[in-house]
């Protein structure tokens, strides 16, 4: 019998919904006897409590992935396109119910969570090409009668962990190329919103996905070291903190598996003095606030040189009481709230640090805030932020933008580099050539150029360097296909029995 945690100082619903795992094709209620309460961010009060797989549970999945792989693997890659296509129609179709239970269980606003469904969909619709993406190359006549040809096929039984901040775009970005190219899959989304990864497992169902392809266990560190130390798990996609990024990719890769591991970011927008600022403060208070700074290529620090930074401050300053901020399902509200009161409360206690460090408070997000129960807090601007501040930094993870002051690009730069996150960068200037200077400088995965949130389209790959990835490849896009599937090279020759002879040297290609 699931026990029911009682939430710290959260309400709860009357009625709580049960978030059970979904193996085999069907939904499989936990028997572990733990579990953990999923909140309503904007109302501050507990909707649901989701199971928390056992080792024994994630066992179960896993078994039933690795049963359905054979078949998987063998299905025509024309009939994989013709799955793909009716999932991209099914996904379209339910843009909207998957936008609502994101909401639901994370706070981002409708629109936005609208975006982030949009942009899952960009990958699914990448992986339709999947018969293109996987052709390989042919040599005739390597030798004399012999040809050469490369093939890629499927790992096997693949595994992804997720963060709470995209609870259906990141699962996208991994289970859609996993199952593209051939290998079946065991998703262990976040313990905070899970429900979307359940409607997903749905629409698969319903698009066609063979039963056992596409699994769920939901849980805790208990589920993520079953699926790390699993024998038969092949590949490990994580997407999340760093700390957690690191472990990951150590533990999974001792364990024999290709590990790709996101991390997290502290991502810089440098605002050069010829930049059009208006345009940079607008974008600042986009990158900076949107989805409460909740984004792994959120802009949490504003790099300005010189003169630009007065004007900036100035600039972000008026915008900030335009922000609404409110409940997600809202058509009026910009902001949500945060994913729980705790992590609300962390992010708050950031704005005294930054005070205590010595950073100038222009705008107290704890004095705008939305009364109610909600996990809100309103938008915080701190200037005259110093490296070695915590509030430089620690991702804080929230709508908490800082801006630090230097006198050139030079030293803007430095900072960049110095930093140990490398995930997304922004410049913003009206000068081509130093912002193609910056491209080849910069020491960060995804650089935009008056852009202030660079993710890649789907056709590219979506990474950072340094600390923000732990493994070789990034995700989704070519690089994507490239981590689910090895590669094998086929020398042929159908024999000529006239040409037949022992010959014990090397074998030679003239
Ligand atoms: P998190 O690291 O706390 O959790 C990510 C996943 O790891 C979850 O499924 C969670 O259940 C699991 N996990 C948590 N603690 C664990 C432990 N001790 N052992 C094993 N597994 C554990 O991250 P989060 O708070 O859910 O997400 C926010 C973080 O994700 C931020 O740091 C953000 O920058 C990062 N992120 C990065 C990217 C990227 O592309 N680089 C994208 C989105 C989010």
């Amino acid at each position: 019998m699931t026990e029911v945690a009682q939430a710290p100082g959260a309400e709860r619903a009357q009625e709580l919904k049960r978030i059970t795992h979904w193996i085999g094709g069907e939904p499989v209620a936990g028997t572990s006897g733990r579990s953990g309460p999923v909140y309503n961010p904007a109302k501050g009060v507990q909707t649901g409590e989701v199971d928390f797989a056992s080792v024994q549970e994630v066992d179960r999945a896993v078994e039933a992935a690795r049963e359905a792989f054979a078949a998987w693997r063998a299905v025509s890659l024309s009939r994989k396109t013709e799955i793909f296509f009716r999932i991209r129609k099914l996904v379209d179709e339910h843009r909207e119910d998957i936008a609502k239970i994101l909401t639901a269980e994370h706070g981002k606003v409708l629109t936005d969570a609208l975006g982030e469904v949009a942009r899952g969909l960009e990958v699914i619709e990448f992986c339709c090409g999947i018969p293109e993406l996987l052709k390989g190359g042919f040599t005739e006549q390597a030798s004399t009668g012999i040809d050469v040809y490369s093939i890629r096929q499927p790992l096997g039984v693949a595994a992804g962990i997720t963060p709470f901040n995209f609870p259906a775009m990141v699962p996208m970005w991994m289970w859609a190329p996993a199952l593209a190219c051939g290998n079946t899959f065991v998703l262990k989304p976040s313990e905070k919103d899970p429900s979307a990864s359940v409607f997903t497992a749905e629409l698969l169902k319903e698009a066609g996905v063979p039963d056992g392809v596409f699994n769920v266990v939901h849980g805790d560190k208990v589920a993520v070291d079953a699926i790390l130390e699993h024998p038969d798990i092949a590949a490990v996609s994580f997407v999340g903190s760093t700390p957690i990024a690191r472990y990951v990719y150590e533990k999974g890769t001792s364990h024999d598996k290709r590990v790709q591991a996101l991390g997290g970011a502290k991502n810089h927008m440098i605002v050069l003095p010829d930049a059009d600022i208006a345009m940079a403060a607008d974008a600042a208070v986009s990158a900076g606030y949107g989805s409460a700074g909740e984004r792994c290529m959120a802009v949490s620090m504003l790099v300005a040189v010189g003169h630009a930074a007065d004007e900036l401050v100035d600039a972000i300053k008026v915008r900030l009481p335009n922000v609404k901020v409110g409940d997600g399902m809202s058509p009026d509200s910009e902001m949500g709230p945060l994913v729980t009161g705790e992590h609300r409360d962390k992010v708050a206690s950031y704005i005294d640090r930054g005070r205590d460090e010595g950073a100038t408070v222009v705008t107290d997000g704890r004095e705008t805030a939305p009364d109610g129960n909600g996990f809100f807090l309103g938008v915080t601007l701190l200037d005259d932020v110093k490296p070695e501040m915590d509030v430089y930094k620690d991702e804080i993870f929230g709508p908490v933008l800082g801006v630090t002051r230097v006198d050139t690009y030079d030293e803007a730069v430095r900072l960049v580099n110095e930093n140990p996150y490398g995930n997304g960068v922004a410049i913003f200037t009206r000068d081509g050539g130093v912002a193609r200077q910056f491209q080849f400088d910069v020491n960060v995965g995804m650089v935009g150029i008056n852009v202030p949130i660079p993710v890649p389209v789907a056709y590219y790959s979506f990474g950072g360097w340094k600390s923000s990835l732990f493994g070789d490849l990034h995700i989704y896009g070519p690089e994507g296909i490239q981590f689910y599937t090895r590669g094998k090279v086929v020398t042929s020759r159908w024999p000529d029995p006239a040409t037949s002879k022992v010959d014990l040297g090397f074998p030679q290609t003239r």
